[in-house]
């Protein structure tokens, strides 16, 4: 196989009849998540290789070992005390996680690089929620509200459904399980950035947060007895997990690049350029995807189990993530941006930023290297059939509605910053979602996928429910349910098929061929080890990044990253 623009292929006659039976087995479905894009039937070609169903089969050995050892402890239903959710791990290593949970440091700093670094943003001076932090009186005395906002230092965490980024159907259900209802709570999360006064060392720190979104309830601080405290930052954690699955995880990552993969398939002869740079990002996503449809996310699986809404609300999450994404506003420079997160002389720490960015510049780079060889001017863009065909399916109402995309791509310039995404997304973006579900929310009381008790509401004699070391237990999942939260991020984090930049593996399963010989005789050969290079650079810069933090980050060290949403 060589890599040809269709202008330039010898052999017309093939690429016709390969199209035309490419668009017979990729159809779309909009019925099962409507109005999302998805496939209909998965083909043969896309299910799992033996050598990753081998591979991730051994990757995962050790979890039965693991939960027999824990389910042989004499265990009460709900737990005795919290540390006992550290039981769970027999053989598996206990996350680190699980010793700092219940400081604010690693509280705040899971915004900034936790599994879910997504939802914290800037807090503007005008906006109507900074009402909320001036109305309460027990913020520290020497805490200068308004001086912080104008110094735009302080920072929100908004689950309540109403945010612009976040713009979540209103829950207002929560499911039930065989002992009871569980709940999703809808707070809001103040942050305060604090700086030392040494250059640029700081620190993010919570200062409030707000259970009920009804206005006038009850606001919590620090200075709140630490049951209290503990509690309202444990039901933040809950919907931020929530959030995480349904919003950041399968949403923005597994269920917008489906659409993308189908047109590809559909659009784009075998030996394009461009299939052939996409392929070993989309390898596996749409058997993953399927099977997420038919077992994570299907009545009475994990979701559904182990989530705080019902089935209905908690799907509704998802679809609205995936309504609100779009590829230009979801660019990493432009997505950091719109969070007011992309300055770092305001916010020195970010690692999620500081990080991603590194992996973005790689992406780009190869991207404009690979794409400005095989289009040397815009004309070959203009007469590339296929491509514009692909463009104008992927932003077509009848097509893969991928809203941010345009329907034709003029420069290779467009091209670049599409492709640079898509690479992004499905690589490092999702990657940093993927991989922390074990050190983060495995352990079921640092991130519980659901609340088991609702928060404190009025009593008849208009004060506040008194919170219990009791009530922590009741609000964390009971023993199964914290046992199966366990069982899935492992399964979900522990096996890696490939790594970002790398394509041999996948080149070889799906051409038969290595990536140098399907790239003979060109520069892409090169191009492709300067890519592995700068990400091997990028690798030592995060490393020395670590070395300066009180908690590393690891979720986008490229040794880490895989090509693909694969798993
Ligand atoms: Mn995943």
């Amino acid at each position: 196989m060589k890599p040809f623009l269709p202008q330039d292929d010898p052999n017309q006659e093939k690429r016709k009849d390969y199209l035309h039976r490419q668009q017979k087995a990729y159809q779309f479905d909009y019925e099962s998540l409507s109005p999302l894009a998805l496939l209909k039937n998965v083909p043969a070609v896309e299910n799992f290789s033996s050598k990753y169903i081998g591979e991730r089969i051994l990757a995962t050995s050790e979890l039965p070992a693991n939960m027999l050892a824990a389910d042989s402890r004499t265990f009460f239903d709900p737990l005795d005390e919290l540390q006992d959710y550290e039981d769970f791990f027999t053989r598996l290593p206990l996350p680190a996680v699980a010793k700092i949970y219940q400081t604010d440091r690693s509280f705040a700093e899971q915004r900034l690089s936790g599994a879910n670094p997504m939802v914290l943003r800037l807090l503007d001076a005008s906006d109507p929620r900074t009402q909320i932090l001036a109305d309460i009186s027990n913020l520290h005395p020497l805490f200068d509200l308004r001086r912080e906002l104008q110094k735009n230092n302080i920072y929100i965490a908004d689950y309540t459904g109403t945010d612009e980024h976040y713009r979540a159907p209103a829950l207002v259900g929560g499911g039930t399980y065989e002992k009871g209802r569980k709940y999703l709570p809808k707070p809001l999360a103040f942050f305060a950035w604090r700086w030392t006064g040494v250059r640029d060392l700081g620190e993010m720190t919570p200062i409030a947060i707000q259970l009920d979104p009804n206005p006038g309830s009850h606001v919590y601080t620090p200075l709140d007895p630490p049951v209290d405290w503990l509690f309202a930052k444990l039901c933040v954690q809950v919907a931020d997990a929530n959030h995480h699955e349904m919003s950041s995880h399968l949403g923005r990552t597994h269920l917008v690049m489906e659409p993308i993969a189908i047109v590809t398939a559909r659009q784009l002869a075998q030996n394009h350029p461009l299939s052939l740079l996409l392929k070993p990002h989309f390898r596996f996503m749409l058997i993953n995807n399927e099977l997420a449809r038919s077992s994570l996310i299907a009545p009475g699986g994990p979701v559904d189990e182990l989530l705080g809404g019902t089935l209905a609300e908690t799907m509704e999450l998802s679809r609205e993530a995936c309504s609100t994404w779009s590829l230009d506003r979801f660019a990493l420079p432009a997505e950091l941006k719109n969070r007011g997160m992309d300055d770092p002389n305001q916010l020195p720490h970010y690692p999620y930023r500081d990080d991603g960015l590194l992996l973005w510049d790689a992406i780009e780079t190869f991207a404009s290297g690979y794409l400005k060889y095989f289009y040397p001017t815009d004309e070959a863009i203009v007469q590339d059939v296929e491509l514009q065909t692909w463009a104008q399916e992927l932003a077509s109402e009848t097509g893969g509605k991928v809203k941010g995309m345009p329907s034709k791509i003029d420069t290779v310039e467009q091209l670049i910053a599409i492709v640079t995404t898509v690479i992004f997304t499905c690589g490092p973006q999702h990657s940093a979602v993927n991989f922390p579900q074990y050190e983060y929310m495995a352990f079921a009381a640092n991130m519980p996928l659901a609340a088991y008790r609702d928060i404190p509401k009025i009593t008849a004699s208009g004060t506040l429910e008194v919170i219990t070391p009791k009530d922590i237990l009741r609000l964390l999942p009971p023993y199964k349910r914290a046992a199966d939260q366990l069982k899935i991020m492992f399964i979900l984090a522990a096996y890696r098929y490939d790594r970002l930049g790398y394509y041999d593996k996948s080149f070889r399963e799906l051409y038969h061929m290595s990536f140098d010989e399907v790239f003979a005789a060109t520069p892409i050969q090169f191009l492709v080890r300067q890519f592995q290079q700068n990400l091997n650079i990028a690798e030592q810069k995060i490393d020395a990044n670590n070395q300066k933090r009180v908690i590393p980050y690891f979720s986008l060290k490229p040794s880490l990253v895989i090509n693909s949403i694969s798993i």
